[in-house]
């Protein structure tokens, strides 16, 4: 079993940016750690909505843009891909219930100390994550190494699927896994696929 919990706490931070700069930023409590975005993926690409995942160090970062706006998480590799995409699908969600972005941004005198009071927000999802039921853990078997790992499968990305299985891909210490999920989040197929680029 995956304590979600205990994965959130190696969350490093929620970063939401228009084109020129932060509107928000949230890092856990205690954490004094700065991060130099690297938006220049989702800057570059006008495509909404597509999900950019990066590894850098030891963080695992995913950016996705909604319009002018670009969401942002970041945590240390303990955490999943999905589970970032997820936490930013809602966040994304809760600042525009929270803020109507496009008016405010087109005011003169802008300043984005007025989306601070967002953490309020974020720390309720944070701690609530899981009556959310945003993600569903999927047992996923990786024939290579013979284990059966548990792997985070957001909601959303099978309960809006345009047909099943879905595939998916799962990344594991230098192979990949090519997975199918139907949509009571049974695990239809398991393939070894091969990697080039
Ligand atoms: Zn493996």
């Amino acid at each position: 079993m995956l304590n979600i919990k205990n994965i959130l706490n190696n969350l490093e931070f929620i970063n939401i940016s228009n084109e020129e700069f932060t509107l928000f930023e949230y890092k856990p409590k205690g954490s004094y750690k700065s991060f130099i975005l690297d938006l220049n993926v989702s800057k570059q690409n006008p495509m909404s909505d597509i999900f950019f995942h990066m590894n850098k160090g030891n963080l695992k970062i995913v950016h996705i843009r909604k319009g002018n706006i670009i969401y942002s998480a970041g945590s240390n590799i303990e955490m999943q891909f999905q589970l970032l995409e997820a936490i930013i699908e809602e966040v994304s969600v809760e600042f525009n219930k929270k803020y109507a972005v496009d008016y405010i941004l087109s005011y003169d005198n802008f300043s984005p100390g007025i989306f601070n009071k967002f953490e309020i927000e974020i720390e309720e999802l944070l701690d609530n994550f899981e009556e959310r039921d945003l993600i569903k853990v999927v047992n996923i078997p990786c024939m290579v190494c013979n284990v059966t790992k548990p792997l985070i499968v957001k909601r959303s990305f099978i309960n809006n699927a345009e047909s099943y299985p879905v595939p998916i891909v799962y990344v594991h210490e230098g192979h990949v896994v090519l997975c199918f999920i139907d949509k009571n989040f049974d695990v239809r197929g398991v393939e070894l696929v091969h990697i080039t680029g």
